[in-house]
């Protein structure tokens, strides 16, 4: 079942409500992380704690909480949902304020969590592969608003998503302002090119996704020769694998880009999935 929990406090659904006036509904102004737990264990806790950490010190928020507190309030979280596998969302809200947007009148910062059961992907896209298109919505440099910050305002990839909704497609890839690959509404991108497994940096407009390193790191592990490399829409229609991947989406195989049939063996993807799904096993 679903939990919630409102600054530390577990509560019913019907008592976790925040202000109308509070800055992460009226402006986004807001970070978040998503999060996964396995067997009751929270996949990775420390690289999302340090990014929500990361992404509240550079829209200048204080975190009402200690991290430690904040651990304890997922835990307890995760408990009352009696699951032992799902999907975390915790959020950091600039908090009430009048309605003007500046920050400085807010004082109070509300910290959410919800826990749920998490099935983002339908079981025929896992198997056969997501038909995706290329948005023409573009992600924002890193020199207009820094793709590392996991902040409440996804209108960016929300339009892209809409566009992939209107086209008869799964899923959106947003490219940067240059026309090169930055990632997807809300995974990461990677291609395979003859043998030799593909992303983007950050730089190009992509967010430091957690389930990226995780499968930059079993690549290594596993002698797939691995780099961030700057990819054009060319690049994603020439490949011989493209898969996504984030912590709602995990791993999904790309079977079509813009109307392009990628094909249909994936052998690298294959390895990494299998390798994945071993990885947040606890042990
Ligand atoms: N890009 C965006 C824009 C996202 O929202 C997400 C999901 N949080 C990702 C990439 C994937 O990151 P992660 O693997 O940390 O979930």
């Amino acid at each position: 079942m679903q939990a919630f929990s409102l600054d530390g406090q577990l509560c019913e659904e019907k008592d976790a409500t925040i202000s109308v006036m509070d800055h992460g509904l009226l402006y986004g102004d807001g970070v978040f992380e998503g999060l996964r737990f396995y067997s009751g264990e929270i996949f990775r806790l420390d690289i999302h704690l340090r990014r929500l950490t990361d992404s509240a010190k550079a829209i200048g928020l204080a975190l009402p909480m200690p991290l430690s507190e904040i651990e304890q309030a997922l835990y307890k979280t995760v408990k009352a949902s009696q699951l032992d596998n799902g999907y975390i969302r915790l959020i950091v809200t600039r908090g009430t304020g009048n309605l003007g947007l500046n920050p400085a009148n807010c004082h109070s910062p509300r910290t959410i969590i919800i826990v749920a059961e998490l099935s983002m992907i339908p079981d025929h896209i896992r198997d056969s592969g997501a038909n995706v298109i290329i948005a023409s919505t573009r992600r924002m440099s890193s020199d207009e608003l820094d793709p590392r910050i996991k902040s409440l305002n996804y209108l960016t990839q929300i339009l892209a998503r809409q566009e992939a909704n209107v086209a008869g497609a799964d899923e959106a890839i947003l490219l940067n302002r240059l026309g090169r690959v930055a990632e997807g509404t809300a995974d990461n991108v990677f291609i395979v090119k003859n043998g030799q497994l593909q992303t983007p940096p950050t730089s190009e407009g992509a967010l430091d996704g957690v389930t990226r390193n995780a499968i930059i790191d079993l690549a290594n592990r596993h002698d797939i020769p691995v780099s961030e490399t700057l990819l054009a829409p060319y690049d994603l229609y020439t490949a011989d694998e493209c898969f996504l991947t984030g912590t709602g989406a995990e791993l999904i195989p790309v079977a079509m880009i813009d109307g392009r049939e990628l094909g249909d063996t994936r052998p690298v993807y294959e390895i990494l999935s299998a390798a994945f799904s071993h990885l947040v096993q606890p042990k």
